[in-house]
């Protein structure tokens, strides 16, 4: 372990990183030792002070704040450290959920574990958690991927990769995107994966549908209140007992006998007959093979 002048380990006369999470719509989830760390913290750094202010304000707490956005990140976590190595105490806040979760602060804490600066969480709200919590999707094992990328050829190309995820997959998404991420991901992970969004989580207009994602998509597009609002899509992963029968090498043998005599969509409908396995998974496996 590496120490140096300044470490508060051998100093011990650093403050504290609280990073604390905060509601992610509904005010009554702000939990009470996060109030008291932001009513005693000598210092917020809050993503967009406006925004916190508000939330502070509901709850008595006039604690100054400084700005820590993803634009300034890099200089204002120097201050921020330096302030902690003058002992005082700090906070950091995002606009909704728990900080660093596709917010700011990464750059923060990584410092302040360089300097020896204890990071201390205070837990709450995410949607990332609340949305897997109620999906009805396999929580056990679950990839969080953030945003997917906005230009649908970005988007598809993600898709593609992580078709193959036998784990939950849960993404951030915007009302602007939900309906093409929906349509992109009935045509690169089909129709036979169970989907949840959930929409506008702990607020007034909560909503959690759940369907194939051409089940959805239609159900977007039909009526566009569904397109408003904050989503987490939560996708369940492949099935493992699938994947692993597609490419088992009885299954794969049979492939190759069937594509040496019949084109590919023809080889995989026959495979499909034969072994009760889905004819699409088949052709996938059939193209993959022809390659
Ligand atoms: N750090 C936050 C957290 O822990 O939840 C997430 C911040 S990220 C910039 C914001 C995204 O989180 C939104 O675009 C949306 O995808 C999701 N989100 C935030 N609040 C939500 C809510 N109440 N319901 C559904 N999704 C929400």
């Amino acid at each position: 372990m590496n120490r140096s002048e300044g470490d508060c380990t051998v100093s011990q006369e650093c403050g504290v990183l609280y990073v604390v999470a905060t509601p992610i719509g509904n005010l009554e989830d702000m939990g009470a030792r996060a109030l008291r760390i932001l009513q005693q913290v000598d210092i917020i750094a809050a993503e967009d002070t406006r925004h916190s202010r508000r939330l502070l304000q509901h709850y008595g707490v006039d604690t100054p704040m400084l700005s820590l956005h993803e634009h300034n990140e890099q200089q204002v976590s120097a201050r921020i450290t330096a302030l902690l190595q003058e002992g005082k105490q700090v906070a950091l806040v995002s606009d909704a959920g728990t900080p660093l979760i596709s917010d700011p602060g990464f750059p923060l804490v990584r410092e302040c574990r360089k300097q020896g600066i204890r990071v201390s969480p205070v837990p709450g709200p995410s949607a990332l958690i609340a949305a897997l919590s109620v999906s009805g999707l396999p929580t056990d094992r679950f990839r969080f991927e953030g945003f997917l990328p906005r230009t649908q050829e970005a988007r598809r190309k993600t898709l593609e990769k992580l078709k193959e995820e036998t784990a939950t997959l849960v993404y951030y998404e915007s009302s602007h995107r939900i309906l093409h991420t929906l349509e992109d991901l009935s045509a690169i992970v089909g129709d036979r994966r169970q989907i949840c969004v959930a929409r506008e989580l702990t607020k007034q207009y909560e909503e959690v549908l759940q369907g194939s994602a051409s089940d959805l998509a239609g159900a977007f597009s039909r009526e566009a209140r569904h397109q408003k609002g904050e989503f987490v899509l939560v996708i369940g992963g492949k099935s493992e007992a699938e994947s692993d029968r597609v490419s088992s090498a009885a299954v794969q043998q049979l492939l190759v006998a069937l594509l040496d005599e019949l084109p590919v969509s023809r080889a995989a409908a026959l495979a499909a007959r034969i072994t009760g396995l889905k004819k699409n998974q088949l052709y996938q496996e059939a193209l993959r093979l022809k390659e």
